[in-house]
Parts: structure tokens; C-alpha cells; sequence
């Protein structure tokens, strides 16, 4: 009798072990959620209509926008306020650049926007424009253009409904204080769009990010509830010496500092208004003798109950850290070492192929 309940207890106890270790290594890898930063943006050119389509046959969890305003108040899914670095504006409208040489998307009018073709990354140098990513779609191949955030929208909710799927959206507000500066009001712009595109809750598939600390609270505490909507807000974690965001300091424009946000109680204080972080992938980890492993960053963000969303995971072996030895490796990392909630990604089939797939044991790559 006493050998029967013995072997009963021990069947049963090396099930619930077995379930236990199968289910936590399965629901880590789920729950990784891959978010197609810029669209499909190692295949395309980011933030095309055609890259966001890309992107959504690859059935990441999220497709991320950036956005910025035209001088008509139209809202422009692109990354940087100029129009430089991804279009041929220099050609179009040669005259239209301020001093400092930048031809401002906040200084043309929609109709003037459509006018240029957009294409991959690329900067001026001797031998004319040189792409960012030697490797990615060719420069000023095929036609694209610049879209709106209601293009966008339309885009993505138009495929959940023919496909059935439902991809979520993540915009991004660029640099509230420049639209600030220039009188507009960005973030209340998208707000609206948003809740006339019936986001208005945390039941619909959204994260709405911004590197703008002060902006996320004026979002949290003052827009948001005059509109009846509250959307779960990511703060993104910049280094200070990008100067991702400009401060007026009695005349002096000087970076904001973000080293607050990552030193003690800035969790806390993130925690009162966001629901997650987007930091960038260095800023969890640390490195010995060439062997990457987790800080606490990750484990202090779970404790607030923020999610954590790092940035940017790119698989082509010139843009991975030295670290390690292919993409698989890095987004093992990711999801069982730093245990990340999701991750920004130019590569949405590969990060969906690799952790859509359960994973057992340590080395699963
Ligand atoms: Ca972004």
C-alpha cells in the first residue's frame, strides 16, 4: 500500500516537473512577441506600404510606425523629421532646405510629399548617395512612396480583415519638443486618429511609444483622459549623447538626460504612467570575457509590471553583436537569457520562424 502511494506520488511528481519545465520554456518563446520595426525593413524600404504589407505576411505580432507631421498637419509614417536620408527631395525641390542643409518634412504639404520617391537609407557621399545597408533592396529601384498613418491603418486593419489575422499597430510620436517648436501638437494629432480608428483601449492591439518622458505624462494624465481613451504607452530608452531629444536650458539647446530612467526609482517613476519600456538592447546586458549575460534591468522592469520591448534586432552577420555567432543565438538570448517581452526586428519572418518554435533546454539554437 504504503510502495503504491510512493510510486503514485512520484509518477505524479515527475509529471508536474516534466509539464512545468516543458510549459515555462514553451510560454517564454510565446510570448516573445515580434514587432516589424519600420515594416519588412531588411527587404524594402522601410515604412513603404509595400514593407508594412511585406512585413504583415510574415504575421509578426506588432507593425511599427513612426510618425511625423507634414506642414498641413498630415500625419507621415517615417522615421526622421527630414526628408534627406530616404527620399530624392534634394532633386524635387533643391530650394526648399533651411541653414542648417535639412529639407524638413514639416516644411511640405502632403501633396508636395507624394510628389518624391522614397528609397532605402542612404547618405551623401563623394561618389553621390551610398546606401546605409550596402545589402538590403537596391537604391532607387522599382516605385515608392510616403504614406499617411490613415494609409497605414487602412492597410493593416483592411488585411486583418481579409486574412483574419489580427496584427497589432505600435506608432511611434518623433521628437514631440521639434513639433512643439515649430506649434504643433503631435501627440494630440495622433490621439485623435487613433480613437477615430477605434483605438481607444487596452482590449485593441496597440503600444503607442515615444523617447519623450515628459510628453508620455502630458499623454497619461492630460490628453488621453480629455479624450476618454487610455492606451498602453511605451517609454523608450535613449543614450543621452544621441540627443534623441533637445532641451531649451535659458537659451542653451542641450541633450536630455536620459540616465535617470535605468538608475534607481526610475523604474518606479516610469511605471506610473507607461506599461513598458523599449530600451535598447546593449542597456540589458553586460559582457564578460566575450560572454553576454543578463543585468537586472529586465528582472526590476517585470517587478514594476512593465513589459520590456528592446531594440533593434537585425540578423544580416554584419549587423549582429560580436557576441554572438548567428541571429538564432541572439534571439535565443533574448528570449530565455534576458527574457525579453518582445523584440523590435527588421527581420519579422526570422524572428517569428525562430521563436514561434518551442525550444527545450539551454542551447536551442
Ligand atoms: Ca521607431
Amino acid at each position: 500500500m504504503f510502495k503504491r502511494i510512493l510510486s503514485t506520488l512520484l509518477i505524479i511528481g515527475s509529471a508536474t516537473a516534466n509539464i512545468t519545465c516543458a510549459e515555462s520554456n514553451v510560454d517564454v518563446a510565446k510570448h516573445t512577441m515580434v514587432i516589424a520595426h519600420r515594416g519588412a525593413s531588411a527587404y524594402l524600404p522601410e515604412h513603404t506600404l509595400e514593407a508594412k504589407a511585406m512585413a504583415y505576411a510574415m504575421r509578426p505580432d506588432y507593425i511599427e510606425q513612426d510618425l511625423v507631421l507634414s506642414k498641413d498637419d498630415h500625419l507621415i509614417v517615417m522615421h526622421d523629421i527630414y526628408l534627406d536620408s530616404t527620399t530624392n527631395v534634394a532633386k524635387v525641390f533643391p530650394a526648399r532646405s533651411r541653414e542648417d542643409g535639412h529639407y524638413y518634412t514639416i516644411d511640405f504639404t502632403l501633396e508636395e510629399l507624394k510628389k518624391l520617391q522614397v528609397t532605402e537609407t542612404f547618405s551623401m557621399g563623394e561618389d553621390g548617395p551610398q546606401a546605409k545597408y550596402p545589402n538590403r533592396f537596391p537604391l532607387w529601384k522599382s516605385s515608392f512612396q510616403l504614406s499617411t498613418f490613415e494609409e497605414e491603418l487602412e492597410l493593416i486593419q483592411g488585411l486583418n480583415k481579409s486574412l483574419g489575422y489580427e496584427i497589432g499597430i505600435y506608432p511611434e510620436i518623433k521628437k514631440p519638443y521639434f513639433h512643439h517648436w515649430e506649434g504643433k501638437d503631435i501627440a494630440s494629432i495622433v490621439l485623435l486618429k487613433l480613437k477615430e480608428y477605434g483605438y481607444s483601449d487596452k482590449q485593441q492591439k496597440i503600444f503607442l511609444q515615444c523617447f519623450d518622458a515628459e510628453e508620455l505624462q502630458r499623454i497619461k494624465f492630460e490628453l488621453m483622459p480629455a479624450m476618454g481613451i487610455d492606451l498602453p504607452l511605451v517609454q523608450l530608452i535613449a543614450a543621452t549623447s544621441w540627443g534623441e531629444k533637445l532641451i531649451d536650458v535659458d537659451g542653451t539647446i542641450k541633450n536630455y538626460d536620459y540616465d535617470w530612467m535605468l538608475e534607481r526609482g526610475g523604474l518606479r517613476k516610469i511605471a506610473s504612467y507607461a506599461d513598458g519600456i523599449g530600451p535598447w538592447y546593449p542597456m540589458l546586458m553586460e559582457v564578460e570575457d566575450g560572454r553576454p549575460r543578463a543585468n537586472n534591468v529586465v528582472r526590476r522592469a517585470h517587478r514594476r509590471n512593465l513589459q520590456v520591448h528592446p531594440y533593434t534586432f537585425r540578423a544580416e552577420p554584419e549587423n549582429l553583436p560580436e557576441e554572438f555567432e548567428n541571429f538564432n543565438q541572439f534571439l535565443h538570448f533574448a528570449a530565455y537569457q534576458l527574457q525579453v517581452d518582445g523584440i523590435f526586428t527588421d527581420q519579422p519572418d526570422q524572428a517569428v520562424n525562430y521563436l514561434s518554435r518551442p525550444h527545450h533546454g539551454k542551447r536551442g539554437y
